[in-house]
This record gives C-alpha cells, structure tokens and sequence, in this order.
C-alpha cells in the first residue's frame, strides 16, 4: 500500500477512534481554547480603506490565482465576492437614504476555535503553526461540511474543475514562512490592512478606539466602540475597526461561544452510539480514494477546466 494512502487510512482510523471517545460520553468536557502565544492576525480599518482593491490584486499574484473577469465581460478583475479563485475581496456598503458608505475587506477570520477544522473530520484543514487555518488539498474529500460549519461563509469550493478544491485564505503562511508579510498588507496604499501579533493588533485597534472613539462604532448603531473579533464566535485573528456600525459591512452577530461548542452540543445530542461517526468517515475515506483516482484521470487527460464559483 503507498505511504500517502495508509497516511490517510491511518488518520481516518484515529478520528474514528476520537468520534467513538466522544460519542460515548467520556470526553465530554471541551475546554475553551485560546490563542497560541506566538499568534500573528491582521487588523482592518474600514475607516482608513479607499477601495483602491490593491489588496486583492496582490492577493491573486502571493497565491497564484487568475483574475475573476466574468463579471467584467473578460475585460477586469471584477470579483463580486470570494470564490473559488478569489481568497480576498473587497465590497462597497452604502446607504442610498443617507451619506453613510464604508468598503469591508473578506477574507479568512483565522478563527481561535474555528468551525471549519472541527468540521473537517479528514483534518485537510488545521490550526498551525501562529494559530493560522491552512488547508492541505490532498485530504480533501470534497464533502464541504467546512462551508457548512463556517460562520462567515469563508470556504468557497472550485465548482468548475474536475477535480475540486476548497479556496480560503491561509493568512500567506508560505510567505511568513520566508519571513515576509502577507500580499495584502505589503501593498496597501493606507496601511487599512496591518499583519502582526495577535495581542498586538487587537492593543493597536484599542488605542485607535481610545484616541477617537467617536470615529469608531459597535456592532449596531449606538452601541459602543469595540474591536470586532475580539470575542466574536470564541475569537479571530482578524480584527475589524469600523466607521459604520459592523451589522451594515455583513459581518454576522456571534456570541464569544466558539461553534464548535455549539456543534459538539448538537452532535451529542444526535449521536447517542458511535455508530453514526465511524460510518461517516469509512464513507469519507472511500470518498478521497475515488476522488484521489479522478484527479489522477483528470491529470492525464489534460488538467481542469478555468475558473471557480462559491
Ligand atoms: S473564518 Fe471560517 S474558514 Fe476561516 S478559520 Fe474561521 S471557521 Fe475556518
Ligand atoms: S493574507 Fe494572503 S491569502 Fe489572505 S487575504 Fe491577504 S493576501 Fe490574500
Ligand atoms: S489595498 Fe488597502 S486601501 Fe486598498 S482596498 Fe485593500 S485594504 Fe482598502
């Protein structure tokens, strides 16, 4: 048997063992993670983006993405949201009954306890090294439960090729690894878009709100100023400041319970045996192995086709 397959044959035997564990009721307790000391994020200012969209240029040439110009008729790059080819996009908000306009930056939120690795029960994503989400393809299965699971909708799938993947940010981990700093915020013309340490960061956006804090709002109008991401679905790595009130810029209400706690709750509720999960992933296995064969066909007949979608 290959190495890569009894790797994956391996992991699948162990993340069964963990779900018959769980399901029997002796690791109940899930102790509420943190982030790791050494943890690097960014900080986005909507009050400081103009929308000039050098980030997502910067973005496609640090990852090696083409440009998204369907919308554009072949002309631009023209995204309208993330998407199978697009990892980070700019939007524009703006209120047609008064004056009020901001831009909001999407890309990965480097969740503390991020749903989209408690959901991936093949572990093609993973929290590593400074906390950041990577994603490794070849474990993929294509079964998405990470778009599922994802609270800020950021897993996008690519729908047009033959052989499929998930797109997210990974926070340029290839480019940290080479000590530089992510495409995104080298190029930014404003610096809307900082990289550094988590504590860092979320220290700098405090003193931003302290020294202005009638510039900076909270979740909805009238609520106070505050760094979003700080609590938000257990915590991210990434922080928001905003102008407008962060319910206008789409970024969804979350209490600071992390989801995979509320995932675990369901779960348990659901699977009274181990039954369910240890048929999951010998279904799942038997899913890569298929999947692993068609890209190897795909290879041989000449690649995939352009493009990607949601
Ligand atoms: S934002 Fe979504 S994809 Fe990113 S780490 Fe959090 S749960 Fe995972
Ligand atoms: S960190 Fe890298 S992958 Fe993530 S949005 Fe910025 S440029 Fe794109
Ligand atoms: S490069 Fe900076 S200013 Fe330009 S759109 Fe991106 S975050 Fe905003």
């Amino acid at each position: 048997m290959p190495a890569d397959r009894r790797a994956v044959l391996k992991g699948l035997a162990a993340g069964a063992a963990v779900a018959a564990v769980g399901a029997s009721g002796t690791a109940d307790a899930r102790v509420r993670k943190t982030a790791p000391a050494d943890a690097v994020g960014m900080l986005y200012d909507s009050s400081l983006c103009i929308g000039c969209k050098a980030c997502v240029v910067a973005c496609r040439e640090a990852n090696d993405k083409p440009p998204d110009t369907r919308l554009s008729g072949g002309l631009w790059d023209m995204p309208d949201d993330l998407n199978g080819q697009t990892k980070n996009v700019i939007k524009l908000y703006e209120d047609p009954g008064s004056a009020e306009r901001s831009y909001v930056k999407a890309q990965c939120m480097h969740c503390v306890d991020p749903a989209c690795v408690g959901a991936c029960m093949i572990g093609a994503l993973q929290k590593r090294e400074h906390g950041i989400v990577t994603y490794d393809p070849f474990y993929c299965s294509g079964c998405r439960y990470c778009q599922m699971a994802c609270p800020f909708e950021i897993p996008k799938f690519e729908w047009s090729k033959l052989a499929p993947k998930i797109v997210k940010c990974e926070l340029c981990n290839h480019r940290i690894a080479k000590g530089q700093i992510p495409g995104c915020c080298e190029v930014c013309p404003r610096h809307a878009v900082i990289y550094g340490k988590r504590d860092e960061l979320l220290a700098e956006a405090k003193r931003r709100i302290a020294e202005n804090p009638r510039k900076y709002k909270g979740y909805r109008k009238g609520d106070p100023p505050r760094v979003y991401g700080e609590t938000e679905g257990g915590g991210t790595q990434v922080f928001y400041l905003s102008h407008v009130p962060f319910e206008k810029l789409g970024l969804p209400d979350l209490s600071a319970e992390p989801v995979p706690e509320v995932a675990q709750t369901v779960q348990h509720g659901i699977y009274q045996g181990a039954v369910a999960p240890v048929a999951l992933y010998a279904v799942l296995g038997a899913v890569i192995l298929r999947n692993r064969k068609k890209e190897k066909e795909a290879g041989r007949k000449g690649g995939s086709t352009p493009g990607g979608e949601a």
